[in-house]
């Protein structure tokens, strides 16, 4: 690797840090090796946190000289990988200020934090880190071109995690945001909504997180397998969405049960395009019509 932190001086943003690392690093390796990139990076040392009930820390003083990242052992591959990439961000995102001078320590909960919009200074810092490394894992170039064609399917997820030695949930973020249809995975524990990954063009869900699952949906349907994708169906869109006025859309469901009584549930939009109105009035006659309006 060639990349070293003069090149990201000028970044401060997870998008643009990592626009930078793969423009120097064009061969970057899938699964990227994320524990190299981060000595690259002026992590010196990688080393199990002790700390309960925390998944990831990161040690440094106030001019980032060096850092140490500290990372949950015993956690599962996938996920000890997120928590580096999220300890990395902390660390090149230099306005990131920790609560306790030199120190961040970070929780499973500072790893599910995913809107930069909240207002809360501490959340925002953990939704950006969070987000540096979704997009360093699952770079959006690799993940385009591992996308198969055609219909999107939860099949696909596991895929996902297993090309990027990625979380499921990760892995369902990235491809939710990246792939062409417009989709929104939900995160599900017992039935409740915890929260969505949602692509660009998808409408707000009106589900609010930590209300159940809407009665309507195929989420209780009594064929469900563990880890098995179950098959598309279709609901009413505005159990889960708020559409446009006048606008249509058709939106399919689709299951994938975990274990621990999680879920994710995909929910895959078609906007029907509105139909053109024949019109075969001349110009002269719709200008009449328009000014018959107005009187
Ligand atoms: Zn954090």
């Amino acid at each position: 690797m060639k990349i070293s932190r003069m090149d990201l001086a000028d970044t401060g943003s997870p998008m643009g840090l990592v626009t930078k690392i793969l423009s120097v690093e064009r061969d970057l390796p899938i699964p990227v090796p994320i524990e190299e990139l981060a000595r690259q990076l002026d992590i010196e040392r990688i080393a199990p946190l002790e700390t309960e009930g925390f998944e990831g820390g990161l040690v440094t003083d106030d001019v980032r000289s060096t850092g140490f990242i500290l990372v949950n052992r015993a956690a599962p591959s996938g996920r000890r990988r997120f928590t580096i990439g999220h300890e990395l961000g902390h660390f090149l995102i230099v306005s990131h200020q920790p609560v306790e001078a030199g120190k961040f320590l970070c929780s499973r909960a500072d790893m599910a934090k995913w809107s930069t919009e909240q207002g809360d200074r501490y959340a925002r810092m953990e939704a950006e880190a969070n987000e540096f490394s979704g997009l360093i894992l699952i770079p959006p170039p690799a993940l385009k071109k591992f996308i198969p064609k055609g219909d999107p399917t939860l099949a696909h997820v596991p895929l996902v995690a297993k090309h990027f030695d990625v979380s499921k949930e990760a892995a369902a973020r990235a491809y939710a945001r990246y792939h062409p249809e417009q989709l929104a995975i939900v995160v599900i524990k017992d039935g409740i909504v915890r929260r969505a990954h949602k692509g660009p063009m998808f409408p707000w869900i009106t589900v609010p997180y930590g209300k159940p699952v809407p009665r309507a949906s195929s989420f209780y349907g009594k064929d469900l397998r563990q880890r098995v994708a179950s098959e598309l169906s279709s609901i009413i869109a505005e159990h889960w969405v708020e559409l446009k006025h006048g606008q249509r859309a058709e939106l399919f469901e689709q299951i994938y049960p975990q274990q621990d009584g999680f879920a994710l549930l995909m929910l895959w939009l078609e906007v029907e395009e509105p139909e053109e109105v024949d019109d075969d009035r001349t110009s002269s006659q719709r200008f009449r019509d328009q000014q018959a309006r107005w009187r």
